[in-house]
């Protein structure tokens, strides 16, 4: 009774088979040894940010949503990532304490500051150019790293898994989603309680009549759909008492959600459609290889000797990326008419904004949490893929300051969303839930 799927994904040259046998050799285990690292394990998200969408939503109080604030043990690397003090290319960080740092940030900062001889106005003028470039260059809201709302939290503590969220206020997130900021036509409805039937008006139709971009972009959201519905069930609450929580796969959950029988033909399109969003993250880690070539680059944490192999495991990780056959083709998308493309390019990006301020709404936090850093993760992928000729103009041995740039945000939710969906495939390779 296997739930799995085979064979070729639309809109693209590649099959399942491949993508799984090269996830599960040449990148998880890569993937995974960085990301249990400092650099990789702290994100700093903003959880307290009001929802912009609707007022009457309530706090959640499932013990299980709740994230855990950071250990004494790793208390000490929190205080630490929040003293940085230089954070000018995003990547070439110092900490209070580290005076020989100080001086490399000093000299850097140099090389990437407005030239001197500018005046004020003027050079306050440029940096308001910049953050408008920066800004639209985004597809999601980043939260306000200097905000003392945001929080370091450390992913390794606070799991993606079951949390019990579900029901009308997790339908209205989805709902609101799939039927405002997916490009659907209004007037095809989708049953979105699950109790309803779940092809009743041939729900996939609707997508053969989509330009290739808006089907993407359904298909991306409806792949992170699949990501999130994935893990709960993977890691899902089995028993607990007093003592212990007992946590594991619960395969009816799986096949409720993904089986071809039990959700009338969807549950495969769902499932190819987390492979499509692989795909396209993947294609992003190639593409960025650049930028993270530079020597200027650091993943910096204070640990010199850790942070170095850090970094070459991480070149080694992308340069692994780089080697997949049969990467998807994002010339494909907005290759179109100039006008009409530029103007399909902007409401791509704004509504996938959108998605990422609808994260704010989410009650349950952890859930928020995992839903925030996905939509960011994948709003830095479609960054990258649109930079091209940002990132191949980028010198590649220069210590200045490139016009592409990632914030320590953008570049820690890539690699962990990008882990999320290497982790499913895991789930489905390891036939857990058959
Ligand atoms: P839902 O998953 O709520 O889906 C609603 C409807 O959307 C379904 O009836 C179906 O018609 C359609 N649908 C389902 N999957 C797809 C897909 N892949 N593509 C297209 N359409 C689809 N719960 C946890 O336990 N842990 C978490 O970490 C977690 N994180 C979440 C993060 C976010 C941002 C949100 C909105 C919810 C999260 N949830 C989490 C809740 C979880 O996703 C489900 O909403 C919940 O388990 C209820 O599931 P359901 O069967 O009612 O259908």
């Amino acid at each position: 009774n296997a739930v799995c799927v085979t064979g070729t994904l639309d809109d693209c040259a590649c099959d399942v088979e491949t993508i799984d046998s090269f996830n599960n050799k040449e990148i998880f285990p890569k993937l995974q040894k960085l990301l249990s690292s400092d650099y990789f394990r702290f994100y700093k998200v903003n959880l307290n940010n009001p929802c912009p969408f609707w007022t009457d939503h309530s706090q959640c109080g499932l013990k299980y949503c709740a994230v855990k604030p950071c250990t004494e043990v790793s208390f000490s690397k929190c205080i630490r990532l929040r003293n940085f003090i230089c954070d000018f290319i995003g990547s070439l960080c110092v900490s209070i304490q580290a005076s020989q740092d100080i001086e490399e940030c000093e000299k850097a900062e140099k090389l990437g500051a407005v030239d001197g001889s500018l005046s004020d106005e003027t050079r306050q003028a440029l940096q308001e150019w910049k953050k408008h470039d920066d800004e639209s260059d985004r597809f999601c809201m980043l939260d306000d790293e200097d905000s003392p709302k945001s929080q370091y939290v450390d992913l390794l503590l606070n799991p993606e898994r079951f949390t019990g969220y579900k029901g009308p206020e997790a339908w209205r997130i989805w709902n609101s989603i799939y039927e405002e900021n997916c490009f659907k036509p209004y007037s095809v409805k989708r049953p979105l309680n699950p109790l309803a039937s779940n092809s009743g008006q041939g729900f996939y139709r609707w997508l053969e009549g989509l330009c290739v971009e808006k089907r993407a972009f359904f298909r991306l959201v409806s792949g992170l759909h699949a990501s999130i519905n994935t893990h709960l069930s993977a890691r899902y609450l089995l028993d607990e008492n007093w003592f212990e929580m007992k946590w594991g796969h619960n395969v009816s959950e799986f096949q409720q959600r993904f089986d071809e029988e039990l959700t009338e033909g969807e549950g495969p399109k769902r499932l190819r459609n987390l492979y499509f969003l692989y795909l396209i993250e993947l294609r992003a880690l190639a593409k960025i290889l650049p930028y993270f070539e530079r020597p200027a680059f650091h993943l910096y944490t204070g640990q010199r000797t850790q942070d170095n192999e850090n970094k070459k495991l991480l070149l080694e990780l992308l340069h692994v990326a780089k080697s997949f056959p049969l990467h998807f083709d994002e010339t494909a998308l907005f290759a179109g008419n100039k006008k009409e493309a530029m103007k399909l390019k902007e409401d791509f990006k704004m509504t996938f904004k959108n998605i990422s301020r609808i994260m704010d709404c989410v009650e349950c936090f952890k859930c928020r949490l995992w839903g925030k850093l996905q939509t960011q993760g994948l709003g830095t992928a479609l960054k990258i893929l649109f930079s091209e000729r940002q990132i191949e103009a980028m010198p590649n041995m220069s210590n200045t300051n490139p016009s592409f740039q990632l914030s320590r945000q953008e570049i820690v939710s890539l690699f962990n969303a990008f882990g999320r969906y290497c982790m499913s495939i895991i789930y489905f390779c390891q036939d857990i839930f058959s």
